[in-house]
């Protein structure tokens, strides 16, 4: 089963060079434990602090580590467009270069693409986030709920599973990173969530 799972990581960074490595060796410490192929697509989304340099000093240690480069700033939506056009693996997991999320909870996303859904998408639990970004993010969810009809509770996670026809499918700009498991629905995909941890 391992041997044959193959697993694309897209990681958008914006002056991320804090998290970077560590982002990096537990995603390869669940990535080697589960799959038999994998690539880190990471996305530097025009830093200006040190993430591009640390990214090139990992990708020399490292082939499964990949590079994308953004002259200026484009947006987490540009980003994670380059990043899905360039995955090759079967499955693909997006998530956030700020370590808020538990690369842990890979394998059971995983294991819920197998089980049939086409995406599942984080449902931060214990939002580690001042009220002034919880209150209008229930406020983003119960309506983009409302008006889509796809019943889930956190539209905007960074961390998500795709199987990889999903990512191919559908085209993110602008500031749609925030709809897609909208856009993901409005396809005809399965789309479903699973609670994670947030620190
Ligand atoms: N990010 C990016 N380009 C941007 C802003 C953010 O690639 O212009 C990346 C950032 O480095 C992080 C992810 O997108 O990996 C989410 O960003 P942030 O934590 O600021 O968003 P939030 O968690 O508040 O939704
Ligand atoms: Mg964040």
């Amino acid at each position: 089963m391992k041997d044959k799972r193959s697993v694309s990581v897209v990681i958008p960074a914006y002056n991320e060079e804090q998290s970077l490595e560590e982002l990096y060796s537990s995603l390869k410490n669940v990535l080697g434990r589960i799959a038999g192929k994998y690539e880190f697509i990471f996305i530097d989304d025009g830093s200006s602090d040190e993430s591009l340099e640390i990214l090139h000093s990992l990708r020399e240690q490292d082939r499964s580590v990949k590079i994308i480069a953004f002259q200026r700033n484009q947006g987490k939506s540009a980003a994670l467009s380059e990043g899905f056009k360039a995955a090759r693996c079967d499955y693909v997991v997006t998530i956030d270069a700020d370590l808020q999320d538990n690369p842990d909870e890979i394998p059971e996303m995983i294991e819920m693409l197998e089980e049939g859904a086409d995406l599942v998408s984080g449902w931060k639990i214990n939002r580690q986030d001042p009220l002034t970004k919880t209150i209008p993010s229930r406020i983003f969810n119960l309506v983009t709920s409302t008006v889509s009809k796809v019943k889930l509770h956190d539209f905007n996670c960074g961390f998500k599973a795709y199987r990889k026809d999903v990512v191919k499918n559908i085209s993110v700009y602008g500031e749609l990173h925030r709809f897609i498991p909208v856009l993901a629905a409005w396809e005809g995909f399965r789309v479903t969530e699973k609670k994670v941890t947030h620190f």
